[in-house]
């Protein structure tokens, strides 16, 4: 057996909340139950929606709680760098790669052509999935070098051609899942026509190069995972094992946002929150403990078991914060 390998992988775009520090719980404690690793990755490719100071502060909350991590931006590590915006020529080999076996093309059409299929029924992001007809029928042997060179038209973004067979994978936490990634989402992007490289591209071929052997992640992700295994596989790689921690909600039941800021790590902090009640109330909220004692991550490791790990959300009450003090 390959040695464990997890990571958790925060995108800088706001301020950790209890439900992302439940999924790091877990995610950390599936790899110290068994002796793994790790990996601490800042997914930072989106420079507009970037919040300066979020990824220190990720960092920084999380060790709070508890948690510690063998390889990332702070320290390094064999895969180097843990950090996205760094790794752009690990995405250029792998787009190369996807070239010469004829499952990458440039699409001109915009968001907006896509959206004028309004009689389409509408799959993934609210868009209809991208239409087979819209492949090109033939492209020059040469055209990803002329694409890249900047020798021909570029203003276009590269797609990957999907695989018409559905794909299974099993979930830890949701069981066995099939999706025909063909008819959900269709070709999609992998680089931009801005130059950014999509989340589906860098999150594949980051795993596959640091030897990720399980995703542990939001279920907010599972609807990317067909799409992911198909990329992997394109790529020559062998999926990781996934668990997909259901979300945790606010007292409306909606996913939580900007406006819950009263749930952030760093907000639970300031009210004057320990570290081992919140740890304790998380472990609950999953199944771990039978009640919300105070409990540190590493007091978790030995009874941590996927068995245990509930399937359903979690909604939050008002007043946490006071129930933690
Ligand atoms: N960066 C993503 C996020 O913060 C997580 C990606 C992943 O775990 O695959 O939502």
């Amino acid at each position: 057996m390959p040695p464990v390998r997890g990571r958790y992988a925060p995108s800088p775009t706001g301020w950790l909340h209890v439900g992302n520090a439940r999924t790091a719980l877990v995610a950390w404690l599936s790899v110290r139950h068994r002796q793994g690793r790790f990996v601490w990755r800042l997914e930072d490719l989106d420079p507009p929606r970037r919040l300066p100071g979020a990824a220190e502060a990720a960092e920084r909350d999380l060790r709070w709680l508890g948690l510690d991590w063998d390889e990332g931006p702070s320290m390094g590590g064999p895969y180097a760098p843990y950090v996205q915006s760094e790794r752009g020529a690990y995405y250029e080999a792998a787009l190369e790669r996807l070239a010469e076996q004829g499952r990458l093309f440039p699409c001109r059409r915009s968001r907006r052509d896509l959206q004028a299929l309004a009689s389409a029924p509408h799959g993934r992001e609210g868009l209809p999935p991208y239409p087979k007809a819209w492949r090109p029928r033939r492209l020059p042997p040469d055209w990803y070098d002329a694409f890249r060179t900047g020798t021909a038209p570029a203003e276009a973004a590269l797609r990957f051609r999907v695989d018409d067979t559905p794909v299974t994978f099993h979930d830890r936490v949701q069981g066995r899942i099939t999706e025909a990634v063909d008819t959900a989402v269709g070709d999609f992007v992998l680089k931009r026509r801005d130059g950014l490289y999509a989340y589906q591209l860098a999150v594949v071929v980051d795993d596959l190069h640091m030897g990720i052997t399980e995703v542990v992640r939001g279920a907010d992700l599972l609807a990317s995972t067909a799409r992911q295994i198909q990329l992997i596989e394109a790529l020559g790689g062998t999926p990781p094992a996934y668990a997909h921690v259901p979300l945790v909600l606010n007292e409306h039941g909606e996913k939580l946002s900007k406006r819950d800021e009263g749930l952030t790590l760093a907000a639970l902090r300031a009210a004057g929150v320990r570290p081992e009640r919140l740890v304790g109330y998380l472990a609950w909220s999953l199944g771990l403990i039978p009640s919300p004692e105070p409990l540190s991550a590493a007091d978790l490791i030995p009874c941590f078991s996927w068995d245990r790990v509930s399937r359903s959300p979690w909604v939050l009450p008002p007043d946490l914060a006071e129930r933690l003090r």
